[in-house]
């Protein structure tokens, strides 16, 4: 059995493996992940800490051709990375490329750390003074990653940490490991210094460890509401500068002016893309005035019409979910809903059964809050019509919900939109776009319980994330001069 490595200082690390690796299309364990003992883990974090001393004095042109490098690599390895994605997490090879291609925007940005990396000078703030500002790496960052995105969120957090000349030890989800290795090596290949990119396997138990461990700086997190809230804590509670990104439950409001047909495309794209298994996905139709029993129809014709199937054949829509553990949760939302009487328009649990674990799509018709196909993240292909009166119930909805990740609206409305805009509770607000993440240059955060911590993740939030600001202040004296004066420095 193929054992999943370490990538430290370099090279691949090889050890036992401990926990299972499956390719969810088969249902197979294709591979063993290690969880490192409390010994490797300080060897880690002594390695990383080493590398950052060079890796923080390295000069911005040197990050940015390696930047560019990396840029061009992953660009070259696209294919295989996204066969090595599909063949553990189970995803579509269209969806594991859209991932990349959305991971690379973030190199990209990255390419420009000299712009984003750039201080300010104030000249003359006193009689002969002068103050200027950098911003310097903060040190060892931890990121710790969910399986959802088995490289896109390892390159929002690596490329700017990387780019401000931190040394990243990425701990990625134990479910889909594999492509982080490739990620580490073309890293190395783009000219990377050894130690300034490292993996390390493991589980929650290598988290803690990391999080407690006094050689750890930062910590980016991104995975559920629960466990982000318990490193947040963790990690505070140990001095760290933390951002911990949770779990979502994105609505999608659609009022009685929209354009239903490309609300019914919007809603199944986003529903059932990657089998629900996205932060951004849509899990909940707001349904306003009369729109739901139209709109349902179109809905479940499309829905009708999507095909269920392993990622690599190019004719499934989705592909399975990332566990049996995690099908079996998700049917249950679909089996349990008719006791909260909510009506099962499509149950997509009566998929024929096969090897592997398959879910179809389900609709749920009359979600609302107090059900439990309202209230929880279900993560899988089964989306929720919530059906309320006027846009104001809509909005109070979606703001009564103790997440605030992503929303959408659709509306050829633009003052609705607008107003929308303004008054919901939520982080990332699509107008007519189901999933709006944001492009690298705009950070990518929710409010609420889908954040602890006050820095978004990208974009400009990451480079401020990762960098301590310094403020110089300087005086050149002109001789003769000579001046006793115990006062309060002033400029006045
Ligand atoms: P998860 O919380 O189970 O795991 C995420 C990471 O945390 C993994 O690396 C895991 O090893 C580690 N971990 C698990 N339990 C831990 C614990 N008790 N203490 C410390 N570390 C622990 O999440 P997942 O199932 O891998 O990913 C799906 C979740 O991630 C969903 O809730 C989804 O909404 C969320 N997500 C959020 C965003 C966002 O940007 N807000 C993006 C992607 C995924």
């Amino acid at each position: 059995m193929r054992t999943v490595p370490h990538f430290i200082n370099g090279v691949r690390v090889e050890e036992s493996g401990d926990l299972n690796v499956f390719n969810p299309a088969t249902g197979e364990v294709t591979a063993r992940v290690p969880i490192p003992s409390p010994a490797f883990i300080n060897n880690v974090v002594d390695v990383a800490t080493k590398a950052a001393d060079e890796w923080g004095q390295s000069t911005l042109s040197r990050r940015t051709n390696i930047l560019f490098s990396l840029r061009q690599l992953l660009v070259e390895h696209t294919d295989e990375l996204a066969a090595l994605i599909t063949s553990e997490h189970g995803k579509t090879l269209a969806d594991a490329k859209g991932e990349i291609a959305r991971g690379l925007e973030n190199v990209e940005y990255a390419c420009g750390l000299i712009e984003h990396l750039k201080g300010g000078f104030s000249d003359q703030v006193a009689d002969g003074v002068d103050v200027h500002s950098t911003r310097e790496p903060v040190g060892v960052v931890v990121a710790v990653t969910p399986f959802n995105f088995p490289i896109m969120v390892p390159l929002w957090m690596s490329a700017n940490a990387i780019a401000s000349g931190n040394v990243v030890i990425l701990k990625p989800s134990e479910r889909d490991p594999s492509v982080s290795i490739r990620l580490a090596e073309l890293f190395e290949e783009a000219g990377l210094p050894h130690g300034v990119f490292n993996v390390l396997q493991g589980n929650a138990t290598t988290v803690q460890a990391l999080v407690e461990h006094p050689g750890v700086d930062a910590v980016s997190f991104v995975g559920s509401t629960p466990v982000a809230r318990a490193v947040h804590e963790s990690a505070s509670r140990h001095h760290k500068r933390v951002q911990a990104l949770g779990g979502a439950k994105n609505h999608m409001v659609v009022l009685p002016d929209a354009d239903l047909d490309v609300a019914a495309d919007a809603a199944i794209n986003a529903g059932y893309g990657s089998a629900g298994e996205r932060c951004m996905a849509i899990s909940v139709v707001v349904t306003v005035g009369d729109v739901a029993d139209p709109l349902i129809k179109k809905i479940t014709e499309r829905l009708d019409r999507l095909k269920v199937g392993p990622g690599d054949d190019p004719a499934s829509d989705f592909g399975p979910l990332i566990t049996k553990e995690h099908l079996d949760r998700v049917v249950s939302y679909v089996t349990s809903a008719p006791d909260d009487d909510i009506t099962v328009v499509r149950d997509g649990t009566t998929l024929e059964s096969r090897e592997g674990f398959f879910v179809g799509p389900s609709l749920l018709d009359g979600v609302r809050p107090g059900t439990k196909a309202y209230d929880d993240e279900i993560f899988g292909p089964v989306l929720g019509v919530a059906r309320v009166a006027t846009f104001n119930d809509a909005i109070e909805l979606v703001n009564r919900n103790p997440y605030g990740n992503g929303v959408a609206i659709f509306t050829r409305d633009g003052n609705a939109a607008r107003l929308f805009s303004r008054h919901v509770h939520v982080g990332m607000i699509g107008v007519n776009v189901p999933i709006p993440v944001p492009i690298s240059a705009y950070s990518f955060g929710g409010w609420k319980d889908s954040i602890f911590g006050d820095a978004h993740i990208y974009g400009p939030e990451g480079f401020a994330f990762y960098t301590r600001a310094k403020v110089v202040t300087t005086r050149w004296p002109q001789p003769p001069e000579s001046q006793i004066d115990l006062g309060f420095p002033t400029t006045r």
